[in-house]
C-alpha cells in the first residue's frame, strides 16, 4: 500500500474541504482496483463473489455511507449480502426513513394530508441488484464500481443523489457469480474460452431464478422477496439483465404490450418515464443502441422486476447487451440481421447501433448509465415517487371497496390441507394480509364456517393477491393491432400467434389444487388477522397396529418416504378405502409393519398428515411399495426442469442418484435403477448434448444413441422410465411406442423475431397456461389426484395411443375433456386437443414408460399435480399383491407377490 490516499486526504484538508465531504472520503475509498488488481470489466477479467464481498466490507470499513447487511446464507454457504448506500445524514435516521417508506407503502392509518408529509420528510428508496442471471457477466461487476462511483463522486448529481435516495444494492445470485468466475478464468486462452457451462449457474434452476418470484422456492428468491416486502419496502426496484435484441446494446422500458391490467396506471406511467430518462442518459453519454417496446413484456408476474408490480414498486428490467463473458468481440454490419443493416432510425430506436468492438467493460458502462439515470430520477422525483406509492395503495384500497372482488375466501375444508396453508404462506410472504372469520358467515349464497381464511382486497397490495388468485385471460394480440403495431395504419393479421414472453397463465390455487372463491358482493365478516401460516399438526385416530395415510395429501410422500427408511411395510390399495366415517380414494397407504405409535404420532404432528390406526389387514391386491432407486439425468446442456425436479426431490424426501450421459452410454443400468426420470428437454438435446468442439470434449455428445439403446434396454428389462413433459417426444422419436403425436406439425414453434418465411400458421397454441384434466384415479400414477384437476401446460403436447404388437395397452393416466379446456391463459385451437391423451403409462417389454405430457411438477408451482411425478417413481418400484396381506399381527405366510 502506497501512502498516496493518505497524502491526498492531507491536501483536501489543507484546501478547506472538511474531512466529512465526499470529496474527503474519496481519497480513502478503496477502487475497484486496489482490491481487485483489476479494472472493473477488464477483458478477460471477473470479478468472484469472495472478492466482491471483500471489497464491500472494504469499503464499508473506508465510509461512513456505506453499510453491508447479510440477509442470510445461500444454498451453496456464502453470506448473501446487500448494501445500503446514502449521504452521512440519512445514514443518522435510517430507521426513521425506513419506517416513512414503511407506513407510505402500507397506507393504513395515514391521512392524504400526514402522507405529503411523510413524502416531504422521507428519501426514495431505490432497489438495484445485479448477477441474477449470472452468465450475463456484466451487471453483478458493475455493482463494485457502482457503489464506489456513488460514494465518492462529487458532482451535482451524485451529491444529490446520496442526499435524496437510499440506495439498496444487492447481488441477487451469488453462488452463480463464483461458479461462473472458476468456469471462466481458467478456460481464458483456451479452445473453450467462449464455451457454455456445463452446469446451472447456482445449485438449483439456473434461468430459472427469474421465474420464481411469486412462488418464493428458492432460498435466494426469499431473500430477495425479504428485501424488498419485509425490510426495505422500496419506491423502484431494478433488476439487471444482459441478453438485448441484438444488435441494440441494450433494451429498456416501454416494454412491449401487453400490460397485465392488475397495475395502478400510475405504475405503467413511471416505469416509461424511467425508462425514457434512461434512453435520454444513453443519448447524452454517446451510447448508441438502446431499444424499447419490443420482445419483453409485461405479463408473467414470475419475474423479480414484474413481481412487484401490484405491490406498487416502480420496476425496471434491462437487457445489456451481452457477447460471452469477460472476451470481446468485434461485429461488423454483416452480422447484423437484415432489418438492422440500414440503420433505421425509429421511435423506440432513435440512435441505432453501428457495429464494432463490444467489451464486458461496455456492457458494464452501460449498466452504469441506465443505475446511475434510475438513482437522478428518484432523486429529482423524491417526493412525488414517495407520496404515489401512497396513493397506488390508497387507490387500490377505495377500489375494492367499491367493486369486486370484495374478497378471496378459502375454506379449511380442502382436498390437501397442508397445501392450501401452504399457498397462503406464499402469500403472507408478499405482503399479503390474510384473516381468519371469526364467526359463520355468508357469501353469495354460501355459507363458511368460522376458521374460513379470508383475503379481503382492501388492503395496499391487493392487485397482486389479484394477480395470483383469479383466472387470467391473456389476450389474443391479433384483435387489438392498434394497441401494439405502433404503424401509421395498424394491419390485421389473421391466424397471427403473438404469445407473451412467459406464462399466459398461472392462476396459483388452480396450480396448487387448493380451492378458493371470490366475494362477488360486499362482504360482511368479523374477522382477524392471521400472524403465522403454518399448518396445524395433525394426529393418530383409531386403534390398532396398521396406520392409514391419505393419497390426498402431498405430504403423505415425505412421511412414506421416512417410513420406508426405517425399514416399515408399506402398501398402496388399489381400490378406495372406507376408515372411519371417511373413504379414501385409490391409493391409500396401508403399513402394517415397521411404524410404532410413537412415530406414527410424530409423523402426524411434525407433517400435518392425519393418519389412521386400524385393525384391518392389507387389502386384497393392493401394490406393495419398496423404496425406489431412482435415476435422475442430469444433461450437461444444464436444464432447469432438471434442477426443479432435483429439488422437489429433496422437499420431498426421495432418494435419488444423478446420472450423467457416461453412466446412460454405460449400460447395465437395471442393476442400480428401478426408475429413471428423464425432466423436460428435447429429444436433441438428450441425444446429442452439445456439439463436439463447443465445450470440453467430456461434456459434448449428449447420451448418443448407445445411450437410447441402454434405456430401451433398461425398460424392457423391467424398469420404469418417467418422462416429463417435452422429454416425451423423446419416447416417441426414440423407443417406438405406440403414441401417436397428436399435434405433430400443428403446434406453434416458438421464435424470437420474425417466423422464417414458410412457417405454417400454428393451429395450436398453448403459451404456458392452465387446462383442465381429467384423471384416472385409479390408476397407480394418478392416485390420490381428484377426476379432474388443473394442469400446467406449456406447448401442447397430446397423444393418441395405439395396441402394442404383442397386445397390450398404454393405458391413459390423463386427458384433455371435450369442451371446457382452458382455465387459465390462452389456448388457439382448442379442439384439436380435446379428447387427447395428456398422461399416459405404456408397456415395453418387461417394464413401462410412464408418459407426463405436461408441466406435472414446472417451476415446482404445481402442487396439485406433483402426485404423478411422485406416485411415478412408487409405481416403478411396487410389486402387485394377488391376495390379501395378513393383518398386521400375524405372519407374512401365505400372501404371494409376483412382478406385474
Ligand atoms: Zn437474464
Amino acid at each position: 500500500m502506497s501512502l498516496r490516499p493518505f497524502t491526498l486526504v492531507l491536501v483536501a484538508l489543507a484546501l478547506g474541504l472538511g474531512a466529512g465531504t465526499p470529496a474527503a472520503w474519496a481519497q480513502k475509498i478503496p477502487t475497484p482496483e486496489e482490491v481487485l488488481g483489476f479494472r472493473v470489466g477488464a477483458d478477460f477479467h471477473l470479478a468472484t463473489y469472495q472478492q466482491a464481498y471483500k471489497y464491500f466490507r472494504a469499503l464499508e470499513q473506508a465510509s461512513p455511507m456505506m453499510r453491508v447487511f447479510e440477509v442470510g446464507k445461500t444454498p451453496m454457504g456464502n453470506p448473501m449480502i446487500y448494501a445500503v448506500i446514502t449521504s452521512q445524514a440519512n445514514m443518522a435516521r435510517l430507521e426513521r426513513y425506513q419506517e416513512i417508506t414503511r407506513r407510505l407503502s402500507l397506507v393504513k392509518g395515514l391521512t392524504d394530508d400526514q402522507a405529503r408529509a411523510l413524502a416531504a420528510e422521507g428519501k426514495a428508496v431505490v432497489y438495484i441488484d445485479g448477477g441474477l442471471h449470472a452468465d450475463e457477466c456484466a451487471p453483478a461487476q458493475h455493482n463494485l464500481q457502482l457503489a464506489y462511483d456513488i460514494l465518492t463522486g462529487d458532482d451535482p448529481a451524485t451529491r444529490a443523489i446520496r442526499e435524496n435516495v437510499i440506495l439498496i444494492l444487492v447481488f441477487a445470485n451469488p453462488d452463480g457469480m463464483d461458479m461462473l468466475a472458476e468456469w471462466y478464468l481458467p478456460n481464458v486462452g483456451t479452445p473453450y474460452e467462449v464455451s457454455p457451462m456445463p452446469w446451472l449457474y447456482n445449485k438449483y434452476v439456473g434461468h430459472d431464478n427469474n421465474r420464481d418470484s411469486f412462488m418464493g422456492n428458492l432460498v435466494e428468491t426469499q431473500h430477495l422477496n425479504r428485501i424488498v416486502n419485509e425490510i426495505w419496502l422500496p419506491q423502484v426496484l431494478y433488476n439487471h439483465h444482459q441478453t438485448a435484441p441484438f444488435p441494440a446494446r441494450i433494451w429498456i422500458h416501454p416494454g412491449a404490450e401487453p400490460q397485465l391490467a392488475n397495475v395502478h396506471p400510475l405504475l405503467v406511467r413511471w416505469q416509461n418515464l424511467f425508462g425514457t430518462a434512461m434512453g435520454a442518459a444513453f443519448d447524452r453519454a454517446g451510447q448508441d443502441g438502446a431499444i424499447s417496446r419490443t420482445v419483453f413484456d409485461s405479463w408473467y408476474p414470475g419475474y423479480v422486476s414484474q413481481v412487484v408490480d401490484g405491490h406498487n414498486v416502480i420496476s425496471q428490467m434491462t437487457e445489456t447487451a451481452l457477447f460471452e463473458y469477460a472476451t470481446p468481440h468485434f461485429y461488423t454490419v454483416n452480422d447484423f440481421p437484415e432489418p438492422y443493416r440500414d440503420f433505421l432510425v425509429s421511435t423506440f430506436y432513435p440512435s441505432p447501433w453501428k457495429g464494432g468492438w463490444w467489451r464486458l467493460r461496455d456492457a458494464v458502462e452501460y449498466c452504469l448509465t441506465a443505475s446511475k439515470a434510475v438513482l437522478q430520477m428518484a432523486s429529482a422525483y423524491r417526493q412525488e415517487l414517495l407520496f404515489d406509492k401512497y396513493q397506488m395503495g390508497r387507490d387500490t384500497i377505495a377500489r375494492f371497496r367499491k367493486e369486486p372482488p370484495y374478497a378471496w375466501i378459502i375454506p379449511q375444508d380442502q382436498w390437501d390441507p397442508p397445501t392450501a396453508v401452504l399457498m397462503l404462506s406464499k402469500l403472507q410472504k408478499l405482503a399479503i394480509e390474510v384473516y381468519t372469520a371469526d364467526k359463520p358467515f355468508t357469501s353469495d349464497g354460501l355459507s363458511y364456517p368460522a376458521g374460513t381464511w379470508i383475503i379481503p382486497m382492501t388492503q395496499p397490495f391487493a392487485l397482486f393477491a389479484k394477480t395470483m388468485l383469479e383466472e387470467q385471460r391473456y389476450p389474443d394480440l391479433a384483435k387489438y393491432p392498434d394497441a401494439w403495431q405502433g404503424l401509421v395504419s395498424p394491419q390485421v393479421f389473421k391466424d397471427a400467434y403473438l404469445p407473451p414472453y412467459d406464462m399466459a397463465g398461472w392462476t396459483l390455487p388452480y396450480q396448487m389444487g387448493v380451492k378458493v372463491f371470490a366475494a362477488n358482493s360486499p362482504l360482511e365478516a368479523a374477522m382477524s388477522p392471521v400472524e403465522s401460516l403454518v399448518a396445524p399438526p395433525a394426529k393418530v385416530e383409531g386403534a390398532g397396529t396398521t396406520y392409514v395415510l391419505s393419497p390426498k395429501v402431498n405430504n403423505s410422500f415425505i412421511a412414506v418416504n421416512r417410513i420406508l427408511k426405517q425399514g416399515g411395510e408399506v402398501y398402496r390399495s388399489r381400490e378406495p378405502l372406507a376408515i372411519g366415517s371417511e373413504t379414501l380414494p385409490p391409493g391409500a397407504y396401508v403399513v402394517p409393519k415397521g411404524l410404532s405409535a410413537a412415530a406414527a404420532a410424530a409423523l402426524a404432528r411434525d407433517l400435518s398428515v392425519p393418519i389412521a390406526a386400524t385393525t384391518k389387514g392389507v387389502p386384497a391386491g393392493s401394490l406393495k411399495l419398496k423404496a425406489p432407486r431412482v435415476a435422475l439425468y442430469r444433461s450437461w446442456v444444464g436444464e432447469a426442469d432438471e434442477g426443479w425436479i432435483r429439488w422437489l426431490f429433496e422437499q420431498f424426501e426421495f432418494p435419488f442418484q444423478t446420472v450423467h450421459d457416461a453412466e446412460l452410454k454405460a449400460g447395465e443400468l437395471n442393476r442400480n435403477h428401478d426408475v429413471l426420470v428423464m425432466p423436460s428437454m428435447s429429444t436433441r438435446s438428450i441425444v446429442e448434448g452439445y456439439k463436439q468442439g463447443l465445450v470440453p470434449p467430456r461434456y459434448a455428445g449428449g447420451i448418443t444413441e448407445a445411450g437410447v439403446r441402454n434405456i430401451k434396454a433398461f425398460v424392457e428389462g423391467g424398469g420404469t422410465l418417467v418422462l416429463v413433459n417435452e422429454a416425451t417426444l423423446f419416447g416417441i422419436d426414440k423407443l417406438g411406442l405406440p403414441v401417436t403425436d397428436a399435434l405433430k406439425g400443428l403446434r406453434a414453434e416458438r421464435t424470437w423475431g420474425a417466423p422464417p418465411a414458410d412457417a405454417k400458421p400454428a393451429q395450436v397454441a398453448c403459451p404456458g397456461s392452465v387446462l383442465r384434466l381429467q384423471f384416472d384415479p385409479k390408476h397407480p400414477v394418478a392416485f390420490g389426484m381428484p377426476e379432474e384437476a388443473p394442469g400446467v401446460c406449456n406447448e401442447s403436447l397430446a397423444f393418441r395411443l395405439n395396441p402394442t404388437l404383442d397386445g397390450k395397452t398404454p393405458a391413459t393416466v390423463a386427458k384433455y375433456p371435450g369442451s371446457s379446456v382452458l382455465m387459465s391463459g390462452f389456448l388457439k385451437g382448442e379442439p384439436l386437443i380435446q379428447n387427447t391423451v395428456a398422461a399416459a403409462d405404456v408397456p415395453l417389454g418387461k417394464g413401462r414408460v410412464v408418459m407426463l405430457g405436461f408441466g406435472v411438477e414446472q417451476r415446482a408451482q404445481p402442487h396439485g399435480t406433483f402426485k404423478l411425478l411422485f406416485n411415478s417413481l412408487y409405481y416403478g418400484a411396487s410389486t402387485a399383491t394377488a391376495e390379501a396381506a395378513p393383518a398386521a399381527a400375524t405372519s407374512a405366510q401365505g400372501r404371494k407377490t409376483a412382478s406385474k
